[in-house]
């Protein structure tokens, strides 16, 4: 029999209402059917669970779906999606680290503006590690993130 929502075979396994075990569950627990969200994008769904690029289900901690689900990493996942390494594909640190971002990439800009000449700059610093346009990227998506 094959799923009425993912459409895959349950190989025997037991149906409920014409889904698989996985797709009942996540139906059963509340689970929400999202747009696919942008490249490079994280969306969350109204509950605040991260939302699957592959599927648009919404996951507390999407690592293990995209594994379970789709067979892939969690580095694969981002890298094909455009995703920086350490954007947080869990809901519950999530604001927390945004915070911390946003205060970190304040305190950057204010430290640029009040010791340009003392400090190390940040981007030789980062230009080191090869993290440069990452970084970059990471922090202005945050601070756009933050402004909505
Ligand atoms: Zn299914
Ligand atoms: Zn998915």
């Amino acid at each position: 029999m094959l799923c009425g929502k993912c459409g895959r075979d349950a190989d025997g396994k037991y149906f409920h209402l014409g889904m698989c075990q996985s797709c009942y569950e996540y139906y059963r627990k509340g689970g929400t059917e999202n747009p696919l969200p942008e490249h490079g994008k994280i969306k969350y769904d109204c509950r605040g669970f991260v939302i699957c690029h592959i599927c648009g289900r919404a996951y507390k901690r999407l690592g293990s779906h995209i594994k379970e689900s789709h067979g892939m990493s969690i580095a694969e996942y981002k890298e094909t999606f455009g995703l920086c390494n350490n954007s947080k594909t869990t809901e519950k640190t999530y604001s927390e680290q945004m915070r911390k971002l946003a205060y970190k990439y304040d305190m950057h800009k204010r430290l640029k503006v009040l010791g340009e000449n003392t400090r190390i700059k940040k981007g030789e610093n980062d230009k080191r590690k090869g993290k440069k346009s990452r970084l970059q990227e990471c922090l202005e998506r945050s601070e756009r993130y933050l402004k909505k």
